[in-house]
């Protein structure tokens, strides 16, 4: 579902210019649970963001869901993740001033979907907070927005997820459950998971582990399990 070959990514600031991917190059399957690991700095979430879409590579390839993104202008690319694609991130990112519904909904409508604050609800179900709907970010504890913001992540029953530190900034218990969320969901609806995170822990439960080091791959292995 991600073919990822040569890419080197640099920033440049001033007059420096600071590579922080050299020819990374590997491959997701689709239905896959993959993490990437790696020392802070390493790279992980600049990788992360190219594979999204997000940003543009200095040079190599990425092909997502059977499209070479470099193929596409910014609206196209738009189009492919809104149909393909699914981002949390590890501060949630959601929107203060809408509810937990709105913010599962809005995205939806944007979409153009009819039965959008249908499908927000059968959403937050799903990650059961049905009962906080109404309630705003704030009122919210920060597991219970992050499950908000997968139930966001989901609602365009994405091909590919992908989560940067998606735990990052919960307890352990809280983290956990926003875990389990993430499996069932590949489980159960096949989306293929991409989780960039600290806590080998979590990356022990996916199919494979990418590790970075100074924007290099030093390890690219199937988990233990
Ligand atoms: P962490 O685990 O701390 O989040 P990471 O592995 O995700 O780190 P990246 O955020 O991808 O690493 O950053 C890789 C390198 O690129 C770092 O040295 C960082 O300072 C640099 N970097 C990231 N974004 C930019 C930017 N927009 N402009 C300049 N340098 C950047």
């Amino acid at each position: 579902i991600l073919q990822v070959h040569n890419l080197v990514k640099s920033y440049s600031s001033g007059s420096k210019n600071l590579t922080v991917l050299h020819e990374i190059s590997f491959n997701i399957k689709e239905r896959e649970t993959f993490a990437i690991v790696g020392p802070s700095g390493s790279g992980k979430t600049t990788l992360l963001g190219l594979c999204a879409g997000l940003d543009r590579a200095d040079s190599g390839n990425i092909t997502l869901c059977g499209t070479e993104l470099d193929s596409l202008n910014e609206d196209e690319r738009a189009l492919l993740r809104n149909r393909n694609i699914g981002f949390v991130f590890q501060d949630f990112q959601l929107l203060p001033t809408l509810t937990a519904l709105e913010n599962v909904a809005v995205p939806l409508e944007l979409q153009g979907a009819k039965n959008a604050a249908e499908k927000g609800k059968e959403l937050l179900e799903k990650v059961g907070l049905i009962d906080r709907f109404n309630h705003y970010p704030s009122q919210l504890s920060g597991g219970e927005q992050q499950r908000v913001a997968v139930a966001r992540a989901f609602s365009n029953e994405p091909k590919i997820l992908f989560a940067d530190e998606p735990t990052g900034n919960l307890d352990a218990e809280t983290g956990g459950k926003v875990e389990q969320l993430l499996f069932e969901l590949n489980r159960e609806a096949g989306t293929t998971l991409v989780i960039v995170t600290h806590d080998m822990e979590l990356a022990q439960k996916t199919e494979r582990i990418l590790k970075l080091k100074g924007g290099r791959i030093v390890e690219n292995q199937n988990s233990a399990i």
